[in-house]
C-alpha cells in the first residue's frame, strides 16, 4: 500500500514518492516524469491519457481536451465526440493513468495521495479535486498549495547546502495555465505562507497564443478564421518555437496550412514584442502579493522561480527587472511542485528529520456571509474569516434578524474581497429556523471552520433557542452519491486500457497521425508508408518484431518531425545524422 504525491498540473502532471530519505519522481509508462494533462477518446470509445492524448490534440482536436483544470469546480461540460464530461471526470482519468503507472513502478497498490492545487483554488475547485481522486479510487490525505509544495522542496534541497535558509521568499510559479505568487516566511522549521496572489487564467498557453497570432499577422492570416485543426497545429508549432527560443537565439516556425507553407524565423526580440502584453500582466499580480504581505521588495531574501514558463529567458529578464536583481532558475523548476508533494508524503510518514518541518498555510481569500441593513438595502459582505488568516482557523460571528416575529434567517456564503456581497463568489446558501421574537431580537451565531486542506465547514445556531443547525459546505459537484461515484469509476475502468506495452504502440500511432495532419502532400505519403510498416508489424503479433519495428519507426518519425517542424539551424545536422542512422538500420534489416 503506497502513499504518493501528485502535482496535478494544468499542462503537465507528476508523481513523487519519499524513498530512502529523499523525494523522487516516478517515471510514467513511456519513461517520462512529466505526463501531459491531456485526455482523448479514440474511435472505439477508449479513454487515452497523457502523451498519447497530447499527440492527438493536432490530429483529433474534437476528441481531445487539455487545460481542463481551468474549469475545475464549475458546471462546464466538455464534448468529446458524442460524449460529455466534467473537469473532475477528466482529472480522474488522468489520475487513474498516473496511479496505474506509479503502481507498476512501485510494485504495490497506491491507495493514498497528497495532491497539489493552485493557492488560489476556491472551495469548489478543491472539492472537485478531491472528487476526482475519489473517482480514480484514491483517498486524498492532504491537499497542498502548489507554491507551498515548491518551497517545501526548496527548503529540503537547501538544508544540506545553506546554513541559514531563514527569511522571506517570493515564489513565482508560472506554468502552462496559471500564475501563482506566494510570499513565504521561512523561520527554522516553520514555513509560513504569508500572502498569495495569482491569476488562474494566465500561463504558457498565452505565450503560445501570442506567438500564433503574431505569426498570422506576419503572414496576413486571420487566426480566428482558421479551422480547428489548423489552429491547434499553429499553437503546437508556436509552443515549439517558444521552447526553442529558451535555448537558442533564433528559431524558425514553419506551418503547412492547406498546402501552403508559411514561415518565419523568430528572434528573442521578436518573441519579446509578441509577448509583451502577457508579460505586462505579471507585474500587477506580483504587486498584489507584495502589498498583501505588507512588506517592501527590499525585505525579500530571494525570488524562487517555479514552473515551465519561468524557463523562458524573457520571463527571467522581466522578473529580474521587476525586482531589480538577477533572478535565475534551476533546470528542474518544472519539477519543484512534484518533488514538494513527495517531501510532504515524507512528512506525513514522519520519516527521519523531515518530520520536524512544520508548515503553516494561509486562507488566500476572505470568507463571509451577505448582510443587509433592511429589506431594501444592498447585501454587503460581512467577513468572518479574513484573507491571509493562518490555517486551520475557526471563527464565529452573530447576526440579528430584520423583522419582529421572524421565523427563519437565510444566509448566503461568499468568498472574495468585494464590499458588495454579490460581486464575490457565491459558495452556497442555507437557512436556519429561529424562535420568533416580538422585538425582533433574534440572534444567530454562524461559525466558519477552514481546515489545512483549504476546505470550508459552516455551522449555525440560534442563540435564543435549542434549535441548532450544522452544515458542511459542499459544492454541487461533490454532492454525488457513493453509487454515482462508483458508476463513474466503473465507466472509467471499462474504458481505460492501461497495458504498458500497448501504450508505446499507441504513442507511435498518435505521433504518426499528428505528423500526417501537419505534413504537406509529399510528406503525408511518407508518413502513411511509416504507418503501414508499423501496422503490418502489429498485425503479425510477434513481440520481438514489434519492438524492433518500433525502434526503427520511432527514428523515422523523429526525422519526419524535424523535417516538418524544424526550428533551429542545428536541426539540419540532426536530420542528416538521423537519415544516415535510418539508412544503416534499413540496410541491416534488409540483410536479415
Ligand atoms: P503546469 O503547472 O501548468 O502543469 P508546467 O510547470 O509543466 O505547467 O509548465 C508548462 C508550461 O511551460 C507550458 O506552457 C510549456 O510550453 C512551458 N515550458 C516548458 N518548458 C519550457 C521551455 N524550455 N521554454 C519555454 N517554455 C517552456
Ligand atoms: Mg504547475
Amino acid at each position: 500500500m503506497a502513499l504518493i504525491g501528485i502535482d496535478l498540473g494544468t499542462t503537465n502532471s507528476l508523481v513523487a514518492v519519499w524513498e530512502d530519505g529523499h523525494p523522487s519522481l516516478l517515471k510514467n509508462s513511456l519513461g517520462s516524469v512529466l505526463t501531459p494533462s491531456v485526455i482523448s477518446i479514440n474511435d472505439d470509445g477508449n479513454i487515452l491519457a497523457g502523451e498519447v492524448a497530447k499527440q492527438r490534440l493536432v490530429s483529433h482536436p474534437g476528441l481531445t481536451v487539455s487545460e481542463f483544470k481551468r474549469t475545475m469546480g464549475t458546471d462546464y461540460i466538455y464534448h468529446l465526440g458524442s460524449r460529455q464530461y466534467r473537469s473532475e471526470e477528466l482529472s480522474a482519468f488522468l489520475l487513474k493513468k498516473m496511479i496505474s503507472d506509479a503502481e507498476e513502478q512501485l510494485g504495490t497498490p497506491v491507495t493514498e495521495a497528497v495532491i497539489s492545487v493552485p493557492a488560489y483554488f476556491d472551495d469548489n475547485q478543491r472539492e472537485a479535486t478531491k472528487l476526482a481522486a475519489r473517482i480514480a479510487g484514491v483517498e486524498v490525505k492532504r491537499l497542498i498549495n502548489e507554491p507551498s509544495a515548491a518551497i517545501l522542496y526548496r527548503q529540503w534541497k537547501m538544508r544540506d547546502i545553506e546554513a541559514e535558509p531563514d527569511g522571506i521568499y517570493i515564489v513565482v510559479d508560472f506554468g502552462g495555465g496559471t500564475l501563482d505568487i506566494s510570499i513565504v516566511d521561512c523561520f527554522e522549521n516553520i514555513i509560513e505562507i504569508v500572502a498569495v496572489s495569482g491569476d488562474n487564467k494566465l500561463g504558457g498557453k498565452d505565450f503560445d497564443k501570442a506567438v500564433a497570432l503574431d505569426f498570422c499577422e506576419r503572414n496576413n492570416l486571420s487566426f480566428e478564421a482558421l479551422d480547428n485543426n489548423t489552429k491547434h497545429n499553429l499553437l503546437w508549432c508556436a509552443e515549439e518555437v517558444k521552447r526553442s527560443l529558451s535555448d537558442s537565439s533564433t528559431a524558425s516556425m514553419r506551418v503547412n496550412i492547406h498546402g501552403t507553407i508559411y514561415e518565419h524565423v523568430y528572434t528573442e526580440g521578436e518573441l519579446l514584442d509578441a509577448c509583451a502584453k502577457v508579460l505586462g500582466k505579471i507585474k500587477s499580480i506580483i504587486n498584489n502579493a507584495v502589498n498583501g504581505a505588507k512588506i517592501s521588495v527590499d525585505e525579500i531574501m530571494d525570488v524562487v522561480l517555479v514552473g515551465g514558463s519561468c524557463k523562458m529567458p524573457i520571463v527571467q529578464k522581466y522578473i529580474s527587472a521587476l525586482f531589480k536583481r538577477n533572478v535565475t532558475a534551476d533546470d528542474d523548476i518544472d519539477n519543484y511542485v512534484g518533488y514538494g508533494t513527495g517531501v510532504l508524503t515524507g512528512i506525513i510518514r514522519r520519516d527521519g528529520y523531515i518530520r520536524d518541518i512544520v508548515m503553516t498555510d494561509v486562507c488566500p481569500f476572505s470568507l463571509g456571509v451577505g448582510t443587509r441593513m433592511n429589506d431594501s438595502s444592498p447585501e454587503y459582505m460581512s467577513v468572518i474569516i479574513p484573507k491571509n488568516s493562518i490555517l486551520p482557523i475557526s471563527k464565529s460571528a452573530t447576526y440579528a434578524g430584520l423583522t419582529p416575529f421572524q421565523k427563519r434567517l437565510g444566509f448566503k456564503i461568499y468568498q472574495g474581497e468585494e464590499m458588495l456581497a454579490n460581486a464575490n463568489l457565491l459558495l452556497d446558501s442555507f437557512g436556519i429556523d429561529v424562535i420568533p421574537d416580538a422585538n425582533g431580537d433574534t440572534a444567530v451565531e454562524v461559525t466558519f471552520t477552514y481546515d489545512i486542506n483549504g476546505l470550508l465547514e459552516v455551522s449555525a445556531r440560534d442563540l435564543n433557542g435549542p434549535l441548532t443547525f450544522e452544515k458542511n459546505i459542499l459544492s454541487k459537484s461533490s454532492q454525488l452519491s457513493e453509487s454515482e461515484i462508483a458508476g463513474k469509476r466503473a465507466y472509467m475502468n471499462n474504458n481505460m486500457h492501461l497495458e504498458k506495452d500497448k501504450e508505446e504502440n499507441r504513442r507511435i500511432m498518435a505521433w504518426a497521425q499528428r505528423l500526417h495532419a501537419q505534413a504537406d502532400t509529399e510528406d503525408k505519403v511518407r508518413v502513411i508508408s511509416i504507418i503501414k510498416d508499423f501496422s503490418t508489424a502489429l498485425e503479425n503479433n510477434n513481440p520481438a518484431q514489434i519492438a524492433r519495428t518500433r525502434k526503427r519507426v520511432s527514428q523515422q518519425l523523429l526525422c519526419m518531425d524535424l523535417i516538418i517542424n524544424h526550428h533551429n539551424f542545428d536541426d539540419e545536422d540532426i536530420i542528416r545524422k538521423l537519415q544516415a542512422d535510418i539508412a544503416k538500420e534499413q540496410a541491416e534489416y534488409a540483410d536479415e
